[in-house]
Formats: structure tokens, sequence, C-alpha cells
């Protein structure tokens, strides 16, 4: 059965939505297929071993560096690859994801390179860049433009297919759990490109881990309800600075519960994410004048 791969317009028939394995649960994710191009390759290596039986995939745009979304590439070593300069070094190189995830020296760096190992993960050439605004041509009709959207990660892009308004969102995701836990994530760039993409006149998006959501006004919806998450956590960290002015230092966040509610199997990462996290809203509170740093932590202003 091939039902992981789903049309997505009636009128333009290469476009797929390509549903990743466990309904892209981690460590997978969902793809687009647009014409010969692939978004992501992050949807498993059996689904991706079927995909290419039935499609020619001779290009790879690959959305971020993240695993989750290029843990594919080996399979697809006679396509050409894209990606944004800014993500180019970690798809080159696997290795760096250890320094970018900040977790160097513990006991989840011997995790990560099990993972990358059952996986399968291999480094691959970027043989072009992406940048924003560019339109590429697929087929006779179909205009695939990029969007920079960083934030998620420094070189994190979205794409819209200009005659079908279909987009792909990539890790701008609209679960219920936006992340931004790496060391080149910004959350400031992350809520100037969810900005950027409410705009967008679109009919459909598809995002890395939520799939297809139709409708504009239903999509508006769900753009919004990622928003308020990213200002829920706002006020929930505020809540934590103590009163009258005695600072507070970043580790005084660590395991509080503030962006997990409830940790996993996967604590000791999810600590050090959410740490990450924790600091990327620190640094735009004090680009917003909500705190201030003195010698001993923060202050709230
Ligand atoms: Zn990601």
């Amino acid at each position: 059965m091939n039902d992981f791969i789903q049309p997505l317009s009636d009128e333009y028939k290469d476009i797929y939505f390509i549903q990743g394995e466990l309904n892209a649960r981690y460590p997978y994710s969902h793809s687009l297929l647009v014409g010969d191009y692939l978004i992501d390759t992050g949807i498993s290596s059996k689904r991706l071993r079927k995909l290419k039986k039935i499609f020619p995939i001779n290009h790879v745009i690959l959305s971020h560096w993240h695993e989750d979304h290029i843990s594919g590439n080996y399979l697809l070593k006679d396509a050409k690859f894209y990606c944004h300069l800014k993500d180019k070094p970690p798809i080159e190189d696997i290795e760096m994801m250890i320094p970018y995830y900040n977790v160097a020296g513990t006991p989840i760096e011997n995790e990560m390179r099990k993972l990358i190992e059952v996986l399968r993960m291999k480094n691959v050439k970027i043989d072009d860049l992406i940048e924003e605004n560019q339109i590429i041509d697929i087929g006779d009709e179909l205009k695939l433009q990029v969007i920079f959207t960083p934030g998620h990660t420094a070189g994190h892009c979205s794409f819209y297919e200009l005659s079908t308004k279909v987009a792909f969102l990539g890790d701008i995701d609209l679960s219920k759990y936006p992340y931004y836990g790496n060391i080149d994530a910004s959350l400031i760039e992350f809520e100037n490109s969810i900005a950027r993409i409410k705009d967008l006149d679109v009919n459909i998006v598809v995002t890395g881990h939520r799939g297809v959501i139709e409708g504009r006004s239903k999509i508006r919806e769900e753009i919004e309800k990622y928003e308020s998450i990213l200002q829920d956590r706002d006020e929930r960290i505020l809540s934590h600075f103590p009163e009258r002015s005695k600072p507070i230092k970043l580790i005084d966040f660590k395991g509080k519960n503030i962006i997990y509610r409830r940790y996993t199997a996967f604590k000791d990462f999810e600590l050090i994410a959410e740490l990450l996290m924790i600091e990327k809203h620190f640094e735009k509170f004090l680009k917003d004048d909500i705190i201030s740093k003195k010698k001993n932590g923060y202050i709230l202003n």
C-alpha cells in the first residue's frame, strides 16, 4: 500500500503530500513532492525507497538541518541537493549537530551518535544554495518560491507554490511544541517568520509534523494558536522572576517544566533544550527592554 502518497490538487497532478512514518512523530517528518523535487527526506527509509520507485526524484530541497528532516539523504545520492547557506554546515558534516544542540560532553552526545547510526545518516554535498524569494521552475506549470523563514534554525526555509497556493512550512510546524532549542535558533527571528507566513495567500499548507491543513481561515487560526503558545511561554518565564529587582540567573530556570510541562524518557535532552529555549526568550526580553542584565543575573525592568 502506498497510501502515504496523497495528491494535493485535482488541477495540478504533480504536487503530493508524502506522509512521514508514525504520522511524522520524531524521528520522522512529512515531505512535499513537487514534480521531481522532494522537500525533506525524513519520511523513513522504507517509505523513501517506495517513493523513489514510483517517482523520479532528481532534486532534493532541505528545509533545514535537523536530523528528522534529512535522515534519508543517503538514499538519494544521485539527486541534486539544495539548502540555505546557513544550514549547509551540519548537513554536509552531521557531526556538527552535536555542538549545534549544545550536547557535547553530555550523555546525550552518545545517544545522538547512536541515533545517527540507527538512521544510517550520511553526509551529503550541497550542490546549490537557495535564498529568499528565489523561484524554482518545475515542469511547465509549477513555480516554487523560497521563503526564508529563519528562527527554528538559522537557515530554515519555507516554500510556496505560486499556481496552487500550496505552502510547505517545514518546522514552523503548527504543532503544540514550537521548537528553538539549538544554538543557531532565534526566537526573535522565529516570531518574525511566523508573522510573514501569516500574510501568505495560501489554500493549503503542509508542515513537517502536522501534515495538511486546508482553507485560508483555518490556516490563519492555526498560526495564531501557534503564536499564542509562544506568548504563554513568555508569560510563564516572566512569572518566575522574583519581585523587588532581585537578580535571577538563567540556570535558576533549569528543570522547572516551563516549556516541557512533563519531561519524558528524553528528559536529559529536554532539560538542555528547555534552557536553550528560555535563553532565546531572554534575548527577546532584553531587546524589548523587559529585563536587564546585571552583574548577578537578570532583573525585570
Ligand atoms: Zn526541525
